[in-house]
């Protein structure tokens, strides 16, 4: 084995094992006792399953990541990769054809392997502890959806970046930037009136004292309320959620109809109020600029490293290619992603704090906020304890126990 295949190799196991010691310290952490802003709104029943909850969904993941990292091992020294492009090759298409055959070839495998449990989470696990709504016919429908979608999207994309890399030259690695971002931009707008109604039902919210409260806040911060939507999402969990999409004058904010039916006006608009925040404070944007500048460096970076073929060696590879290329590098920088993972979710759970912050700010009834936060982490059996390792690795949002404590005490400190 060369420097290549030993540093995939080991960031292979590294990620793995760090990841299982989180597990593993996040599960110690859990503290029999209910922590202090939750008692009176958690039975102690709700309390015992959440963490139960947390113990199944441990262990299930720690399963299904052993199954993936062993079956990519056993496939990686099986020569599987070479096997893959020599078979695909045979078929005598032109590169772009082939290497958007080559990597379809091994998603579809990677979902195959995936479905079962997929469909184990969906119809034991969450069904477990009432949260599955999903029908089969419903899983069946959004599989099939989400497999046409990846080939009618993913095909262009991946056709275009192997086309620039075989042809634009040195600076192929800047086309190929362009092309991706400007498709992803444009995939964004579109998103919420073209793809996600293919998976959900948006129906604008009806006239009423929601709709009254919800327009006055907006009125008060200033802010264009192109569309306030409510979602079927009860049609898959009753879990609860609310989020913005696109941009421009297509920007949607749309409310899970699971959250509405178990939500005072007030939690609503301050939930909304804190969607909201992370717009005015240019979250969305902050994000959106950092995922197409690590694009970018991905590209250059891939350029150094097109057709090495020490590369190509460490996967027992017989020729070299561009979309091979494209795969193995992206193992090679899997470290550099894992390491930049956990900066953008700091900085996500930062952002949530100052979206928390702007609700309590401009909502009077701000601290609403914090008994919205309560009453979903306990509809949604939210692990309350997480140890802060774990949440380092793994938390987009901080626990909701510190967002409660901050909220609490930012509105004392504004109403004084
Ligand atoms: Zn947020």
């Amino acid at each position: 084995m060369n420097p290549y295949g030993i540093l995939v190799l080991a960031t292979l196991l590294v990620t793995f094992f760090v990841k299982f010691a989180a597990d593993l310290l996040n599960l110690g952490a859990a503290s029999p006792d209910i922590p202090e802003p939750f008692r009176g709104v958690y039975e102690s029943e709700a309390y015992r399953r959440s963490q139960e909850y947390l113990r199944a969904n441990t262990r299930f993941s720690l399963i299904d990541a052993s199954v993936d990292l062993v079956l990519l091992l056993a496939f990686w020294f099986a020569g599987g990769f070479n096997l893959l492009d020599q078979s695909i090759r045979a078929l005598g298409y032109g590169t772009v054809a082939t290497g958007v055959l080559f990597t379809g070839a091994l998603l579809l495998l990677q979902s195959v392997v995936g479905l079962p449990f997929s469909i184990y989470r969906t119809f034991v696990l969450e069904e477990r502890f009432g949260f599955n709504k999903t029908t089969p016919g419903v899983f069946a429908a959004d599989l099939l959806k989400s497999f046409v979608l990846a080939v009618v999207l993913g095909t262009p994309v991946l056709g275009l970046i192997i086309w620039f890399f075989e042809n634009g030259g040195p600076l192929a690695w800047l086309w190929a930037w362009a092309g991706v971002t400007l498709f992803s931009l444009l995939l964004q707008y579109v998103a919420p009136s073209l793809i996600m109604p293919m998976f959900n039902k948006f129906v604008p919210l009806e006239d009423g004292e929601l709709k009254t409260a919800i327009t006055r806040y907006a009125a008060s911060v200033r802010f264009p309320l192109a569309g306030i939507y409510v979602i079927d999402g009860s049609k898959r969990s009753s879990k609860a959620n609310a989020f913005f999409t696109g941009f421009g004058r297509n920007k949607r904010i749309a409310l899970f109809d699971t959250l509405i039916a178990n939500h005072t006006v007030e939690e609503l608009v301050a939930v909304l109020a804190h969607e909201i925040g992370h717009f005015r404070k240019k979250h969305i944007l902050i994000s959106m600029v950092l995922s197409m500048l690590n694009l970018g460096i991905v590209f250059f970076l891939l350029s150094l490293f097109m057709n090495n073929r020490q590369m190509f060696d460490a996967f027992f590879m017989q020729q070299t290619s561009v979309y091979g290329s494209l795969l193995f590098f992206m193992l090679l920088y899997s470290p550099v992603e894992f390491i930049l993972a956990i900066l953008l979710q700091m900085l996500s759970r930062r952002h949530e704090f100052e979206a928390d912050r702007f609700a309590v700010t401009t909502f009077p009834g701000g601290r609403a906020l914090s008994d919205a936060l309560k009453k979903l982490s306990r509809s949604n059996l939210s692990n309350l304890t997480p140890h802060p390792f774990y949440v380092f690795l793994n938390y987009s949002h901080p626990p909701v126990l510190q967002r409660i404590l901050r909220i609490e005490a930012e509105s004392a400190r504004t109403q004084s």
